[in-house]
């Protein structure tokens, strides 16, 4: 007899930021239907396609079952079953060997985007471990917007899209595609049906750009050159909320010294916008009251994202838009454990200190280890050796800018563990690989430590196949076996119930409730005043010096372009189907998006005898890959928008998935970084193109 379909409440997640709510029905151990819950607080019954085929990740085939244990050569996919007594036994003496000749700091623990509560129990691991080396890949997403916040005004910025604002700035951020900071897309659709004006910066025309009021096509990197052109056009036209910047700003007269240089018809040949279009916008914005800036990541993919993100913090100060309902707010977090007892801070005091990029001057307030650093010290022991890295929820030789570079540096490891959900580029390079149990096979908390101010239930739904470990459960394992047991709990579910004691809750009492949100405030400054050392903004950093900061934003152009041989500009998008890598062997997603697609218009296009549809090689000076062209007007002239993360699961562990031949990461450099967040740029990179006929 077959089982009745049985209906839960739960959370979308692994995705994208994830959030939507969800009706999801069950069968007996199967999922056979995926709907948007009416009732989710964030998307009120939206779900995307993503989130409808999401549970086809736990049924594919070759998905990874058993722990695995290298034979061949690293990457020649040559493996041998092992169980996870043993698998734990090999992981935990890597690195415990590692430790004892190099000291705890050899290793690193790397994670990619953060995806639920592994994040923060890897970060334990490390801290327990000795080692303050988290690699992660925050200096492209969220640190320089996070860390700029924090000097600037105390608190991370984020978008109150709870209430109405009256103009809502989607800056280098396509919502509709990539859902940022968790189900936001359905909340701003919501405020736009109530009136709420758009503008949009961004040089590709996306879902919403008809919508808008205001398209700013900018030249991609030259985001904080027009934060500051609006800066400008602000303070000069005497814009600003004069009441908040006179009592709860620091250094305004500075800020308006330094942005009189950057007069909107100055910076419209640089940013390829008219004059009067950056002025009209920067009004719009200044006399918009409350207005939003949903920032996303391009802002921080160069060199130059200190700049911007500061740039973009004055620009929400100046115009009294900060910690106000419909701005950008400081999100009140629920009453939940912290951050730092969670992953144990007090056991590495001095981590900042001793990371990699403490070493190389990096901005103090980085906590995880920039990937250009993390690869630089395996190849050259500087500042020190690192020798060995365990892994999870993350695919570097995709995902970080150098690709060869990275395969470099895995491959000079001693020892290398990863745990995944399936066998990827990356995971083939290493020694022992983990089978991960997915989203809907374990029983956790999302958005935790993300500073959005709300977590959400995301229980078990199903069985994991046997072998499938939820990566908590591993780290709980590995932790027992490789610092003091005590820190540790019995089975995974200790995690979930630490993090909820303070609010009062058990595990199971929470997901009746769905979520946890922290309470409304506003204004909280009028209390305490800002948490900077001034109490108020800091337009011009008080402490600079001590940090080695720039008190100013500051607006030097890209460094990367002036050869005539790559006259192009090259950017990427995110593909609205996948998530960074993940996901490429889903049929359901595959269906919708089969292969890597460059953007190029028509005009460039024509002028490189490239046509729609055509295989396209795309040069840099640092390699070449080959994309299919997608010709269309929605993309400026001279511009080549690459697709990203692209490896073909299809292709087979002989030829390691076909890692490189599409693989945006194979165009990208480490030579030059950011000073403050060690950031490679991966917008605004001279390149060229040439029909693949040719290659
Ligand atoms: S928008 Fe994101 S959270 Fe919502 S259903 Fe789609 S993938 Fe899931």
């Amino acid at each position: 007899m077959t089982d009745d379909i049985r209906w839960v409440k739960t959370h979308c997640a692994r995705m994208d930021h994830g959030g939507c709510g969800l009706l999801v029905g069950v069968q007996g151990n199967q999922i056979v239907k995926i709907k948007g819950d009416p009732d989710g607080f964030l998307n009120r019954g939206y779900v995307c396609h993503k989130g409808r085929v999401s549970a086809e990740r736990l049924t594919h085939p070759d998905r990874l079952r058993r722990p695995l244990k290298r034979t061949g050569r690293r990457g020649e996919g040559h493996w041998q079953p092992i169980s996870w007594e043993q698998a734990l036994d090999t992981v935990a003496a890597g690195l415990v060997k590692t430790r004892e000749a190099h000291g705890a700091r050899a290793v690193a623990f790397c994670q990619g985007m953060p995806k639920g509560l592994e994040h923060f129990a890897l970060i334990r691991l490390a801290n327990l471990f000795g080692s303050p080396n988290l690699v992660a890949v925050q200096d492209v997403c969220h640190a320089p917007r996070e860390v700029a916040g924090m000097h600037t005004c105390g608190f991370y910025p984020v978008v109150d899209f709870h209430q109405k604002s009256d103009l809502v700035v989607l800056w280098g951020s396509n919502v509709t595609w990539t859902n940022e900071e968790g189900a936001i897309h359905s909340l701003l659709l919501e405020q736009l049906r109530q009136g709420t004006a758009l503008m949009i910066v961004d040089p590709r025309r996306t879902e919403l750009t008809d919508r808008a009021r205001f398209w700013l096509p900018l030249k991609p990197g030259t985001d904080h050159l027009l934060a500051l052109a609006f800066l400008h056009v602000i303070v000069t036209e005497g814009l600003c909320d004069a009441g908040f910047v006179a009592q709860w700003t620091h250094g305004f007269d500075q800020l308006a010294e330094r942005v009189r240089d950057f007069s909107p018809e100055r910076m419209a040949p640089i940013t390829d916008l008219s004059a009067e279009l950056i002025r009209e916008s920067a009004r719009f914005y200044a006399q918009s009251r409350p207005a939003a800036i949903q920032w996303g990541n391009p802002i921080e993919q160069t060199v130059h994202n200190f700049d911007a993100a500061r740039a973009l913090v004055c620009l929400m100060a100046v115009c009294g838009n900060l910690d106000v309902p419909g701005g950008n707010i400081q999100a009140n977090e629920p009453g939940i454990l912290g951050l730092g007892p969670f992953v144990r801070a007090d056991l590495l005091p001095n981590k900042r200190f001793d990371m990699i990029h403490a070493h190389h001057g990096a901005i103090p307030r980085l906590m995880t280890v920039p990937p250009a650093y993390f690869r630089q010290a395996v190849l050259s022991g500087e500042p020190y050796p690192v020798r060995a890295a365990y892994m999870q929820c993350t695919n570097p030789l995709l995902g970080y800018a150098d690709s060869r570079q990275t395969q470099e540096a895995l491959l000079a490891l001693d020892f290398l563990a990863v745990a995944d959900v399936f066998m990827t580029p990356t995971a083939a390079l290493a020694d022992v690989v983990l089978p991960a149990a997915t989203h809907f096979e374990f029983d956790d908390i999302g958005h935790y430590g993300l500073g959005h101010g709300l977590i959400l239930a995301r229980p078990k739904l199903v069985d994991p196949p046997p072998e499938c470990w939820p990566d908590l459960k591993i780290l709980n394992e590995l932790g027992k076996r490789t610092t003091p047991a005590e820190h540790w709990f019995e089975d995974p579910s200790g995690f979930l119930e630490l993090l909820l004691k303070p609010a009062g809750l058990t595990y199971r009492e929470f997901v009746a409730k769905g979520y946890l949100t922290g309470p409304e405030r506003f204004h909280k400054y009028r209390a305490k005043g800002f948490k900077t050392p001034t109490g108020k903004v800091e337009l011009a950093l008080s402490q600079a010096p001590k940090f080695k900061l720039n008190a100013l934003p500051a607006g030097q152009l890209a460094a990367d372009g002036g050869d005539p041989a790559f006259p192009l500009v090259l950017t990427s998008f995110k593909n609205r189907f996948y998530l960074h890598s993940s996901y490429r062997w889903v049929a359901g997603l595959r269906r919708k998006s089969d292969r890597p697609e460059a953007e190029i218009h028509p005009e460039t296009a024509a002028a490189c005898g490239i046509s729609d549809g055509a295989a396209m090689v795309i040069e840099t000076p640092h390699g070449a890959v080959t994309q299919h062209a997608r010709v269309t007007d929605a993309v400026r002239p001279g511009v080549v928008f690459a697709a990203y993360g692209w490896w073909f699961p299809e292709k087979g562990a002989a030829t390691q998935f076909d890692w490189q031949s599409a693989n945006f990461n194979m165009l990208t450099s480490t030579a030059t970084l950011g000073r403050e967040f060690g950031t490679p740029n991966l917008k605004a990179i001279a390149c060229r193109v040439r029909p693949a006929a040719d290659a």
